[in-house]
């Protein structure tokens, strides 16, 4: 049933949204994304932030800094200052700098490139590992951060309490020739209609396919 209904959503979605390297990305634009270095360090910092915010940290960091050493170089202080207009800064400060010794100590400075090495890596969790697996090596996991969650809980397509649990559930029901845009389609569809505090309903094409809607509009009348 949710495997039928996944494929529906998806079906919608692909043809409403672009997917990111058709469209004005704006992580793409400002270079956050140029090197699997950058592309790590800027799916650290964006956790808990707006876009806006982390392409303002990330432009100021990567001016001065844009490898493991150049990091390393920067004082605690500075650093911290660089990156200061993302959440939590001081605590990604200090990943940010574990993270670099570790690349340098164990992967000659590079970006390892399995999923059990990237979770490894201090400040590296499961949305950014299933990122960076799926647009820097070319693997089709779907990443799930809080919009994704969002939306599928909504749509009824899971029940999970935490992202982690949604990211299993809709790897596992979601056909691999979807798998690889997922991610994109329902991010989309996440911050622009299915917001967080008050759903674009009358607008979202895939309301006939979801829970969240007949319960909030047919079910209480
Ligand atoms: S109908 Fe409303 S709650 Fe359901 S997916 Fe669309 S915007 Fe979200």
């Amino acid at each position: 049933m949710a495997k039928k209904k996944i494929e529906k959503v998806y079906e919608k979605l692909s043809n409403e949204y672009e997917i990111f390297a058709e469209n004005d990305n704006e992580w793409e634009k400002n270079g956050l994304n140029s090197t699997d270095f950058k592309s790590l360090v800027s799916v650290m910092l964006s956790t808990m932030t707006h876009t806006k915010r982390v392409i303002r940290a990330c432009n100021a960091l990567y001016d001065k800094a844009t490898t493991p050493k150049e990091i390393l170089d920067l004082s605690d202080d500075e650093l911290t200052e660089l990156i200061k207009p993302v959440a939590h800064y001081n605590r990604k400060t200090k990943h940010l700098k574990e993270m670099c010794q570790q690349l340098i100590d164990n992967h000659n400075g590079e970006v390892p490139r399995t999923e059990k090495e990237l979770l490894e890596l201090q400040g590296v969790g499961r949305k950014c590992t299933d990122i960076m697996m799926n647009f820097n090596f070319g693997g089709d996991t779907i990443a799930v951060d809080t919009h994704v969650h969002r939306v599928l809980n909504r749509l009824g397509i899971v029940e999970t309490k935490s992202n982690e649990d949604t990211a299993d559930e809709i790897n596992r029901l979601t056909p691999k020739k979807y798998k690889k845009h997922a991610h994109e389609w329902l991010i989309q569809h996440g911050m622009n209609i299915c917001i967080s505090r008050k759903p674009k309903c009358e607008e979202c094409i895939v309301s006939s396919l979801c829970d969240y809607y007949e319960k909030e509009f047919y079910t209480k009348q």
